[in-house]
Order: structure tokens, then C-alpha cells, then sequence
């Protein structure tokens, strides 16, 4: 059976490269290849630079209630096509239908929804020097580029194109080579709703593609999200042409279970944040510390919801809520981290072992695995493993406790559980992470800002703020007297 090839979407359309080069598309659940694409060779960059050059100039020329009015237009046919997108994003990503359904495509609308609204409201300032006066005007940046991460595809899509086209930007995103059909739904769904040509371009391919981005002189600004270690590159490589950067990055994200805590929520929100999409997510909370009072009924709860209530499976099945993960080498790294936690000493609590469910028996699933007697200098507590692996730690001390939380060069989430509302704030008002969570986790709504302390990232998505990064000021001085001057 021959498999669909997806072209890059360059000025409103698909463009056929030249070079002939494509890369394979595999189903994460099945390990069949279901589609190529093309990569962006060089004749596809110049022309996606040539296009967004001319895109900008019309879509920055357009007031933006109108191009607001546009980008409802696409939150609309986001919406319309909810089951259409959370499809590709379930065959794309090994992720359950039952998450895919109700919030991947939901959180990437919303926001787009959020900064359309934000659009027309952004102002400058004006202010009297003496009798003269200055004014500012937000302006956009021009040619922004996006580059992608795997595990929400389409979210992280719309997380940036949202802000960057509300305030008058281009953008030429890349997805992921694991995920590319996303971002390309998201292109031809703006191109419906009226985005000129060339606002928004589609770049497939891997490091070089995003590589090319970083450098390219044409471009202002890189979002990125990924890894730790490629942001590094990509603040390097944009370094070159002094772009502004905005780095969304990984996490070993601490959450702090007090002993007055109800232990029932805080066991929901460990599983939550470390089983949810099989634990690809940047913010989880794969270090629990437990205060050693509620220890071992924590664990206890834990380990019989944790065998009891996960499903895995054929992720398009809406029973299944527990899927697989996104590629064979990711399986493997996951399964080497496993290893670790067991030879270094860690209590096997549950899982630990690949699985091969009825349903899906060729996919990359790795089963929820908890690890108890965790200390803070193993690998597993250390490292950012993005899989089902959780570690919990006992503490005693609250002062103690924050110290061995803070004590990772990574710094994007952290929560804590606990009845005693000054004791909530008080802690987490010490901890060091840009997205913090009390009794809760996860949540994650369009008005909130999202983004990294430390080594986690820079910058932040989503929430007013955001505009910032994708605008400049521009400063005028208007003389109302006669110019002074000794010449
Ligand atoms: P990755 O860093 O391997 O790849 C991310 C993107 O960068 C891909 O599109 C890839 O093709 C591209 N890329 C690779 N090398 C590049 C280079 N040298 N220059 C430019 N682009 C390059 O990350 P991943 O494996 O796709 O995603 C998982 C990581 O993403 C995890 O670390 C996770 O924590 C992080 N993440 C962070 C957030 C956040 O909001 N903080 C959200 C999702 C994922």
C-alpha cells in the first residue's frame, strides 16, 4: 500500500522540493510508516523566506481588530475540526484518543482565541517631557520562526503562531520530524480562514531544517521548545544574528506532599503528572517527596491505583488511557533509565517492564513505573527521563525539603499539597520554577504565562506578557519647541 506524501506549505499552498528528499512518518502504536514528507531543501527555505517577507508586509499592514477578526475565524475550524486533528495527533503521537479528544486541539485554539482577543488592545504609551513629548507603538518583529517539539504537536503549533500572528508577525514553523501533519492542518485551516499568504509557512525536517532557522539573517526571533541541550544550540546559532529567543525547555519538576495533605488528591496529581501522555510532558512531576508520616499510605494508593486504573492500549480505542511513546530509540532510552533506577538501588514499587498490549502488541509502550527509597543523587531523581517513570523520595523537614527540591540545574514546574494555606504559599513562593501548582496539577489555561526558571528556558508563553516577545518598541520624540543648539 502506498502511504501519502506531504509537501511543505510555502505561501499559501504546498511546494514540491527539489532535492526529492523525504522522511518516513511512523504510528508510534503500530510501528507502521503512514506517511512521508519532504524535506525543506534549499529551494523550499528561500522560498519560505521570500514568502514571509511579503506576508508580513500585508499582514502587518492590517489593523489588528481585523486581524483578529481572522484568527477567530481559524479558532472556529480548529474547533469544527476537533476529531479530524485529534486523530492525526493520536496516529502521529501514540497518545490515548481520550486526551487527544478533549485537549490537544481545545488548548491550542484557546490560546490562539486569547491573543486574537489581545490584538487590538495592545497600546503604547505617551508621555510629556517638559513640552515636548515622546509616544511609543508596539510593533512586530517580522520574520519569526517556531520550532516544535513531539509530544503536543499541534498545541505547541498554535502556542506560537497565536502570539506571533496577533501581533503582526510571520511565522515560519517547524514541526517535529516525529509529528509533521499537525502544524501542516494548522497552515491550510489559516489559509482558510483568510491569513495572507505567507504568514504562516510549514519547514519540514530535522536538526538542519531547525538549524537553518536559527541562523537564516531574514529572521528576528526563534520560539523554541524541546531539549534542554538542543535549546543550547539554538540560543548559540541564533546568537550569530542576535535574534531574540524564547526557549520552552525540560524539567525535573519536584511536587512536595505535606503530611496534612488529602493524600487521595495528591496521589491523583502524581499519576497525573508523570502517567498523562505516558509521561511526555516538560512539567512533570517526576520527583514526589513525601513527608514520611503519609509515606507509606501515599504509596500504598499509588501503587493499587496505578496497577488497577490504567489502560494501555490501541490509543484510538476511547478506553485506552494510557498510550505509547513516541519512537523505538525513546522507548529504549526510557527502558536504559529503568535499568539505572534498579542498579542504583531503587525499590521497584510497580511497572518497570516494556508492555505489548492485546490491541497494539508492535507499539513503544513502556509500562507506569514507580520507584520508591529514591535518593537525590540517582540518575533517575536527576535526569529528565520524558516517560512513565516516576521517583518518590521521603522527607521530615519543610526547610530541608525546599532546599533538596531546588537543588537541580532545571527549574520549570513545582507543587505542593498541603492543607495549611500559609504553609502553601510560603513554600512554593521558595521554590525555584516559573510554573507552580497548589493543590493542583498540570493546569495549564491560555491567560496563565508558562515558561522556565534556571536552565528550563526563557522568556514565556501564553498570558499577556507574551506579546512582549513578539513585538518591539519603537520610541518617537516629537519636538514642539525650537531644537537647542550650541552648532
Ligand atoms: P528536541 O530538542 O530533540 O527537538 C525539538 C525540535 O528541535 C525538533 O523540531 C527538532 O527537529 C529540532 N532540532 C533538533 N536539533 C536542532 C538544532 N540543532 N537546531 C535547531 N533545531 C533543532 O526535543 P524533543 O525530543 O522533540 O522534545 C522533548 C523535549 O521537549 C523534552 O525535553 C521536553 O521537556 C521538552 N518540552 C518542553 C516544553 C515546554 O513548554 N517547556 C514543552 C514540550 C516539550
Amino acid at each position: 500500500m502506498t502511504t501519502p506524501v506531504y509537501q511543505n506549505f510555502i505561501n499559501g499552498d504546498f511546494l514540491k522540493n527539489q532535492s526529492g528528499e523525504t522522511f518516513a512518518v511512523k504510528n508510534p502504536a503500530t510501528d507502521e510508516v503512514i506517511y512521508h514528507v519532504e524535506v525543506a531543501d534549499s529551494f523550499v527555505q528561500n522560498a519560505a523566506i521570500e514568502s514571509a517577507k511579503q506576508g508580513f508586509a500585508v499582514w502587518s499592514a492590517i489593523a489588528p481588530i481585523e486581524r483578529s477578526r481572522i484568527l477567530l475565524k481559524a479558532v472556529a475550524l480548529l474547533r469544527e475540526r476537533n476529531d479530524l486533528l485529534a486523530k492525526i495527533e493520536v496516529l502521529d503521537t501514540g497518545k490515548p484518543w481520550q486526551e487527544a479528544e478533549c485537549v490537544d486541539v481545545q488548548t491550542g485554539a484557546d490560546v490562539i482565541e486569547y491573543f486574537a482577543g489581545l490584538a487590538p488592545a495592545q497600546v503604547g504609551q505617551q508621555q510629556m517631557v517638559g513640552e515636548d513629548f515622546y509616544y511609543t507603538r508596539k510593533e512586530p518583529l517580522g520574520i519569526c520562526a517556531g520550532i516544535g517539539a513531539w509530544n503536543y504537536p499541534l498545541q505547541i503549533a498554535c502556542w506560537k503562531s497565536g502570539p506571533a500572528l496577533a501581533a503582526g508577525n510571520a511565522l515560519i514553523f517547524k514541526p517535529s520530524e516525529e509529528t509533521p501533519l499537525g502544524a501542516i492542518k494548522l497552515a491550510e485551516i489559516f489559509t482558510e480562514a483568510g491569513v495572507p499568504a505567507g504568514v504562516f509557512n510549514v519547514v519540514q525536517g530535522a536538526a538542519e531544517v531547525g538549524q537553518w532557522l536559527t541562523h537564516s539573517p531574514d529572521i528576528e526571533k526563534v520560539s523554541f521548545t524541546g531539549e534542554v541541550g538542543t535549546g543550547k544550540k539554538v540560543v548559540a546559532s541564533a546568537a550569530g544574528t542576535l535574534k531574540d529567543v524564547t526557549m520552552e525547555l525540560g524539567g525535573k519538576s519536584p511536587l512536595l506532599v505535606f503530611e496534612d495533605a488529602d493524600i487521595s488528591q495528591a496521589v491523583s496529581a502524581a499519576m497525573l503528572g508523570n502517567f498523562y501522555t505516558q509521561g511526555e510532558i516538560c512539567t512533570n512531576c517526576t520527583r514526589i517527596y513525601v513527608h514520611k508520616s503519609v509515606y507509606q499510605q501515599f504509596i500504598d494508593e499509588l501503587k493499587t491505583r496505578t496497577e488497577q486504573n490504567i489502560v494501555a492500549g490501541d490509543p484510538l480505542d476511547p478506553s485506552v488511557n494510557f498510550g505509547a511513546l513516541i519512537s523505538k530509540n525513546h522507548h529504549n532510552l526510557v527502558m536504559g533509565y529503568i535499568e539505572k533506577g534498579i542498579n542504583e538501588g531503587a525499590t521497584l514499587l510497580t511497572g518497570g517492564k516494556a508492555l505489548r498490549p492485546e490491541s497494539a502488541p508492535n507499539g513503544y509502550f513502556v509500562a507506569p513505573t514507580v520507584f520508591t527509597d529514591c535518593t537525590d543523587d540517582m540518575t533517575i531523581v536527576k535526569e529528565e527521563i520524558f516517560g512513565p517513570v516516576m521517583s518518590v523520595l521521603v522527607f521530615e523537614d519543610e526547610d530541608d525539603v525546599i532546599r533538596r527540591a531546588n537543588d537541580t540545574h532545571l527549574g520549570l514546574a513545582a507543587g505542593v499539597f498541603t492543607k495549611d494555606i500559609k504553609r502553601a504559599h510560603r513554600v512554593i513562593h521558595q521554590m525555584q520554577a516559573g510554573i507552580c501548582w497548589i493543590n493542583s496539577y498540570g493546569n495549564s489555561p491560555a491567560e496563565m504565562p508558562v515558561g522556565g526558571y534556571k536552565q528550563s528556558g526563557i522568556g514565556r508563553e501564553n498570558g499577556i506578557e507574551t506579546l512582549d516577545h513578539y513585538t518591539q518598541t519603537k520610541s518617537i520624540y516629537v519636538g514642539m519647541t525650537d531644537i537647542e543648539s550650541p552648532f
